[in-house]
């Protein structure tokens, strides 16, 4: 069993005081949070003066007291919160984990964090039924599923859109899932988000692409309003809904295959398809950013942790398309408009996802386990990687359009760190 902090989001439906009410509670944190930003740069510019979030409380205490009265209005625990992000913040930035922090405006998303009071949750928190926020009183929350566990603090949030949101996280305690006795390879593309080695196909729903159309018209309407006026405001939500749908359906794809990958094999074998660099390829940059491939991924290795499920990640050099997953011959001209073929050694015929599939599970450690690897081919040589030529490779794949294959097959051999190593990393589920 796993312990883990986990994060519930929902939206919820302020009444006209309330709105008024949160109206003032982000404005007055981001007030604090700007000014204080801006005397926190100017002390040190001007007199290399350092200041953390206990000299700027007492600060914001003596502005309620004399020229700001009004930020009296919010909750005291609101403001102190701002400034313990923005000590955050520079603690991020000083470890070069992070930016410089920057004002905030308006116009961007608004949020504000609530510290709960622990005494007094037992009688104004109940999952699924009612939340208290300090000076907002009951807020009417849909619950779109049963939190376990007692928040500590809550934050709540206005995206560009005007919708409103609570989120808060707690400690919850998580059943590994039963066994399943199996494992599966799964190859990331782009036609399909995944197919695993026994076959299924998750498709690639492009919600971007479907609806970028619609978004671009509306964001050219948009850059035609005169500034500041109402309809450009009202434009301006409207553009914001529509990337706030594209990301919604995006995410509930994504959630829905990983879990449902999860749920199948207790071990799943993935390639390392480093989509840092992918991206940085413009004929498929598109494609990958709308899929979300480095989400896909995360999710996976958390929801692994959370379910005692291992993920393996296998090299990104292996070249899982372009061998034959049944006797292993391996193909030197395949380009990514292949996407059947069969196998002039075997006579196979082969689906060139789901072979690439088959081969990750060949290739990462997993099938030797004694476990059912779906979907593998029985007769087929395990990978041995002092036989195989290290110029083949799989990177073409995704990077064809930018790069003459032959031009890098000599430099790759020269380097050992490339070297076909069976696994790069394997990830343990934490259990
Ligand atoms: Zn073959």
């Amino acid at each position: 069993m796993v312990t883990r902090q986990r994060a519930y989001k929902f939206r919820f439906y302020p009444t006209a005081a309330q709105r008024h009410q949160l109206a003032v509670e982000f404005g007055n944190a981001r007030f604090v949070w700007n000014r204080c930003l801006d005397m926190r740069s100017t002390a040190y510019k001007e007199r290399q003066e350092k200041h953390n979030y206990v000299s700027l409380a007492r600060q914001v205490t003596v502005w309620k007291k004399t020229e700001f009265p009004w930020l009296a209005d919010s909750a005291a625990c609101c403001l102190t919160q701002a400034l313990i992000d923005q000590d955050k913040a520079f603690q991020n930035f000083f470890a070069k984990r992070g930016k410089y922090p920057r004002f905030k405006s308006k116009w961007d998303r608004q949020s504000v964090r609530y510290t709960l009071d622990q005494r007094h949750i037992q009688s104004t928190y109940g999952a699924g039924e009612f939340l208290k926020v300090p000076k907002l009183g009951f807020v009417k929350v849909r619950w779109s599923q049963m939190p376990a566990g007692i928040p500590k603090m809550a934050t709540v949030s206005k995206d560009a859109s005007g919708r409103y949101f609570v989120s808060f996280s707690c400690e919850v305690d998580i059943q590994p899932l039963p066994k399943t006795g199996t494992v599966i390879g799964v190859d990331l593309g782009i036609k399909d988000v995944a197919v695993t080695s026994d076959g299924e196909k998750t498709g690639n729903p492009r919600h971007l692409k479907r609806r970028l159309k619609h978004l671009k018209r509306q964001q050219r309407r948009l850059s035609r309003m005169k500034k500041g006026s109402n309809r450009r405001n009202r434009q301006r939500a409207k553009v914001a809904k529509i990337h706030a749908h594209i990301a919604a359906s995006r995410a509930d794809f994504l959630h829905k295959t990983t879990t449902a990958l999860i749920r199948q094999a207790d071990g799943i074998a993935i390639e390392d398809l480093h989509v840092k660099g992918m991206v940085k390829n413009h004929h498929l940059a598109g494609a990958i950013a709308d899929v979300g491939m480095g989400e896909f991924r995360r999710q996976l290795e958390y929801k692994a942790a959370w379910y005692g499920r291992e993920i393996e990640v296998i090299d990104r050099w292996a070249p899982s398309s372009k061998t034959c997953s049944e006797c292993g011959s391996y193909q030197e001209k395949m380009t990514l408009r292949v996407r059947e073929w069969t196998c002039p050694d075997c006579g196979t015929r082969h689906d060139r996802d789901e072979n690439a599939a088959k081969n990750i599970l060949k290739f990462s450690t997993l099938g030797n386990r004694g476990l059912k690897a779906r979907g593998a081919g029985k007769n087929l040589p395990g990978h041995d990687p002092d036989t195989r030529d290290e110029s083949r490779t799989d990177a073409e794949k995704f990077t064809e359009p930018m790069f003459e294959p032959t031009a890098w097959t000599g430099q790759r051999m020269s380097s050992s760190s490339m070297s076909f190593r069976r696994s790069q990393s394997c990830i343990r589920a934490a259990q």
